[in-house]
């Protein structure tokens, strides 16, 4: 078999839908090159949480795309482990960006599992629609599984739907499958639930290497070639990251003037670096004093002048 590190033949960067024509059972695949390279390529991550970080972003975008809405999703973990942080946000333009925090000081051995990293903690699911007043939140409560098996309980709680998943990731893949048994009418639940546990069975079969180095045509013949698989859409997925120096201001100017002015006099420079793409954003005295000349000469003139 191929080394992950060679140019796949196959359309990557993209998720495929497809459906099962003999069973209420939806699929997807995704597998991410470019996509996934530009978070690794941003961080030098430790390889085991490089792996879990992997996996989550091709999670992230199987997720979404069971939800269809305008806005975004945001898959993250938080735990008491040596991994603070992993966090995961897919779009609705079809774009991703992901970021992991943890303790530098600490060892990692390669092959340390979800477990090893995290200890106690939690995974949330966050829907974020355009408009909305409230998000949507599931939590799963970490529990010694896989990112895959988390998942495949977020499923079961949040819409009583059977849904397995699949990941794989290294340094330069994340790849994943995603297979779901969609409601049925209930004189025909005896032979739906035998379809699900026929075609998770071959499904099951994957190994992590074809996730990461098949393209999705082949792979589905190779696994469900005796079912009536059929292909639906492709979506085209991308890194992208929406941080800006006008944002970064933003957040400055809520500081207000005179810690703002203080922060800058102290150290020169304001530096603020994007945990998404590590971008990194200077503000120098005279940047911050612009902020707060752009924030509107009433705002200055109330505060400092009539106080
Ligand atoms: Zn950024």
């Amino acid at each position: 078999m191929k080394k992950s590190n060679e140019p796949v033949s196959f359309q990557s960067n993209s998720l495929q839908r497809f459906i099962f024509d003999n069973a209420a059972i939806r699929g997807e695949w995704v597998h991410l090159q470019e996509t996934w390279q530009e978070v690794t390529s941003r961080r030098q991550y430790p390889i085991a949480i490089q792996r879990a970080l992997g996996e989550m972003m091709a999670a992230a975008a199987l997720l979404a795309a069971t939800v269809k809405i305008d806005g975004r999703l945001v898959l993250q973990i938080k735990s008491e482990g040596v991994v603070d942080l992993m966090m995961v946000e897919c779009t609705s333009e079809d774009t991703l960006r992901a970021f992991a925090q943890w303790d530098e000081d600490q060892t990692i051995s390669n092959d340390a599992e979800l477990a090893d990293l995290t200890g106690e903690g939690t995974l949330a699911i966050t829907i974020e629609v355009d408009g909305a007043a409230q998000p949507y939140q599931g939590i799963v409560r970490l529990d010694g599984r896989a990112i895959s098996g988390l998942l495949e309980t977020y499923f079961q709680q949040s819409e009583q739907l059977s849904t397995r998943v699949w990941l794989a990731a290294d340094d330069k893949v994340a790849g994943g499958m995603l297979l779901q048994q969609l409601p049925s009418a209930d004189d025909t639940s005896e032979i739906e639930a035998e379809s699900w546990s026929r075609i998770s069975q071959l499904a099951s079969t994957v190994s992590q290497d074809e996730l990461r180095m098949i393209g999705a045509g082949t792979l589905l013949h190779r696994l469900f070639h005796e079912e009536e698989c059929r292909l639906l859409s492709t979506t085209e997925l991308e890194f992208a990251c929406n941080c800006s120096r006008e944002r970064v201001a933003n957040t400055i100017s809520l500081l207000g003037q005179q810690d703002a002015m203080a922060l800058v006099e102290e150290q020169e420079q304001i530096e603020v670096a994007c945990e998404f793409c590590n971008e990194h954003y200077y503000f120098d005295k005279a940047d911050v004093a612009l902020i707060f000349a752009h924030a509107g000469a009433s705002t200055i003139f109330d505060s400092d002048t009539l106080h």
